[in-house]
């Protein structure tokens, strides 16, 4: 089923979806974000760390989607504390949705979706440094666009997702997170989707819940604990210092999440992001949403929402590049043990 949603839209697609024929997995070819071969030749040496009055976040922007303010510190209010605004270089854009091309035996649709950013008002705090009432009107505006962009027809998962410093891949140093909606499942997703589906199928369980209950009791890995979240670095970390935030209470999908678990998550993020911050001397990370996809039925119950921060500790080379199996060089324990014990 095919549907126009914006007609201005629909010629000179900006991406492309393509599936990899023998794995599933989906990739976008950002086409419209034209770069020609020379392009990546050229090192780019562009300065990553921009001024106040050169940064393109500190005017205000006419085209915002939403803007919360803040009390501030002291009671003084801060006007535009969060402005979610379209991204100026979109890797996805409304047209039609839910046509699958196919060329010889691949199959790959257009880039169409949504493509948002975040922005927090100081040029220089990120989260880690923040008050625990500023990061919660940051998830809120997280919840709010995701709601919002989720009423979209061609939407299947909405990813939120923050890239702290250069080799994170943030292009601007001025704390901002993004917000992509694209016409598919994601691979990672689906397969985390498919491991919490047989795993209830089986034994009636959430696996997430499963995790939760047992890394609270042995707290060996734990980092940190508020009402109604769990902060802990995972059994199988991935990378140095992975840590992930998951809500105390069985919830499949963010946008259902209560206010009460709003505030709680806010306080954990502020948490997590600020022991990184300090005890690893501000390291570049990626962190993202973890949430069931859009598609308005109850199949994904057995999921499990949760937040997953990835600090850039070390970069993929060929072992990983070649097998997926990452290496990291910090037991999860000992970790969790330093991050702990760091005082924010
Ligand atoms: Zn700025
Ligand atoms: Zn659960």
């Amino acid at each position: 089923m095919s549907d126009v949603l914006d007609n201005d839209h629909v010629h000179g697609s900006l991406s492309e979806v393509r599936q990899d024929l023998v794995s599933g997995d989906w990739v976008v070819i950002a086409t419209g974000r034209a770069k020609r071969p020379h392009d990546f030749l050229r090192q780019k040496k562009a300065s990553f760390r921009q001024p106040k009055r050169t940064c393109p976040f500190e005017k205000p922007h006419a085209d915002a989607l939403l803007t919360l303010a803040s009390s501030g510190a002291g009671g003084k209010k801060i006007e535009r504390w969060v402005e979610a605004i379209p991204n100026k270089f979109p890797a996805f854009k409304r047209g039609i949705c839910n046509i699958f091309h196919n060329t010889g035996p691949y199959q790959w649709t257009d880039g169409v979706g949504n493509h948002e950013v975040v922005i927090t008002r100081d040029h220089e705090r990120s989260i880690g440094q923040m008050a625990d009432a500023e990061v919660e009107l940051v998830v809120r505006a997280y919840q709010e666009r995701y709601r919002a962009i989720k009423r979209g027809d061609c939407v299947r998962y909405i990813s939120i997702f923050h890239n702290h410093g250069q080799g994170a891949g943030a292009t601007l140093s001025h704390p901002h997170s993004q917000i992509i909606a694209v016409p598919v499942v994601p691979s990672d997703i689906a397969k985390s989707i498919r491991g919490s589906a047989s795993h209830f199928q089986e034994r009636k369980e959430c696996v997430h819940c499963v995790m939760l209950k047992f890394e609270q009791s042995d707290k060996k890995r734990l980092i940190y604990e508020n009402d109604h979240c769990l902060v802990f670095a995972p059994f199988a970390s991935r990378l140095a210092f992975e840590v992930r935030i998951y809500p105390k209470s069985h919830l499949s999908h963010f946008e259902e999440a209560s206010s009460a678990e709003i505030s709680g998550v806010s306080n954990a993020l502020r948490v997590s992001l600020g022991k990184i911050f300090k005890g690893l001397a501000n390291p570049d990370y990626n962190f993202f949403l973890h949430t069931a996809p859009v598609d308005g039925s109850s199949n994904f119950r057995h999921y499990h929402w949760h937040f997953e921060i990835l600090p850039k500790t070390a970069i993929w080379a060929g072992f990983e590049i070649g097998t997926g199996i990452e290496i990291s060089t910090i037991a999860p324990e000992d970790a969790a043990e330093f991050l702990r014990k760091v005082k924010v």
